[in-house]
């Protein structure tokens, strides 16, 4: 079992910190929210006064932070957790955050011989709280190797994308494709309600034909369709309108950076946008159907 210092206890952060918890690793953690600590103490981990003596003499930094300002104060600069760690340490980002940084602090513990991943997931609050989260990992594949044998007691599918930030791009592609094939479904379903078809029925053709994706799937927007999706519960997230724009805008950045023209998912931003400025930024992603209806 390891000692692992967790840094970030929100809503992801909370759950997976509790996760390692159970599994029996020695977790030690630290938040600038005082209930966060407290709920954390509860679930058995140690708490710390600051990131730095939480990260002392452990095994695993695993952080869970909103954004990549949070995650460059808390390791780099004088003050920050790469110029004290020692090369024993592997520094694991779970963080949804962009890619520039994400490489940034890759490359600057490379040089300081730190083992670091970015490692963002896929799965909400739910795979947190389940272990069934998806991580996508950026940095050397010794790391990678060390990163999987903590990672599989958060989670359950774990990629090796490539080098520093290719973890961020990957989350970055895969939210930007969401985000597409969301719209897309919603205005199928849309069209076929129109025209007289049952979307329960609709939603059968498509899945055996070739229109077949994973909000189809598994995250019907269509509401009534599927008991378990948020469509058919007032469109609760689930997955909020107000983190997706962030994952889009994120997309975007990193489409600007590469040159690369994504016209579909610029629309997708565009849409969502116009959404959560029409006051839905907490409702779940799949009611864009509803922007969509007028
Ligand atoms: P959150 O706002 O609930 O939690 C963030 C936590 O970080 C808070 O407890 C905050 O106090 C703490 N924090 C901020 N700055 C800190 C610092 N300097 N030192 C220590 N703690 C600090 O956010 P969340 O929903 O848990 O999301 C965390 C990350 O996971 C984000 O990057 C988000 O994009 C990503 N993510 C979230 C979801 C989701 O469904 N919520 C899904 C996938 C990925």
């Amino acid at each position: 079992m390891a000692n692992v210092a967790f840094i970030g206890l929100g809503n992801m952060g909370g759950p997976m910190a509790t996760n390692l918890i159970d599994a029996g690793h020695s977790v030690t953690v630290f938040d600038l929210s005082q209930a966060a600590l407290d709920q954390l103490q509860e679930a058995g981990a140690s708490v710390a006064a600051t990131a730095a003596e939480a990260a002392r003499e452990v095994d695993y930094v695993i952080s869970m932070l909103p954004a990549g300002k949070h995650v460059a104060g808390v390791y780099m600069g004088a003050e920050g957790l790469l110029a004290q760690l020692d090369s024993s340490t592997t520094i694991l980002d779970c963080s949804t955050i962009d890619a520039a940084t994400a490489r940034q602090v890759g490359e600057a513990a490379a040089e300081l011989g730190l083992g670091f991943m970015d490692s963002p997931v896929s799965g909400g609050v739910a795979a947190a709280a389940g272990g069934t989260l998806a991580f996508m990992c950026g940095g050397a594949a010794a790391t990678f190797e060390k990163a999987k044998l903590i990672l599989v007691d958060m989670g359950v599918n774990i990629f090796h994308a490539g080098p520093a930030g290719a973890g961020q791009v990957a989350k970055g592609c895969n939210n930007m494709l969401l985000a597409v094939h969301m719209i897309g479904t919603c205005e199928a379903l849309e069209m076929g309600a129109r025209n007289g078809l049952d979307p329960k029925v609709l939603s059968e053709i498509m899945l055996a034909s070739s229109g077949r994706n994973w909000s189809l799937e598994v995250y019907n927007p269509y509401p009534g369709v599927m008991e378990s999706a948020p469509a058919s519960n007032d469109y609760k997230p689930g997955f909020m309108v107000d983190l997706m724009l962030k994952d889009l805008g994120l997309a975007m950045e990193i489409a600007e950076q590469s040159d690369v023209d994504n016209p579909m998912g610029r629309l997708a931003r565009e849409l969502y946008s116009q959404h959560q400025e029409a006051g839905n930024g907490r409702m779940d992603f799949s009611s864009i159907l509803q922007k969509l209806q007028g």
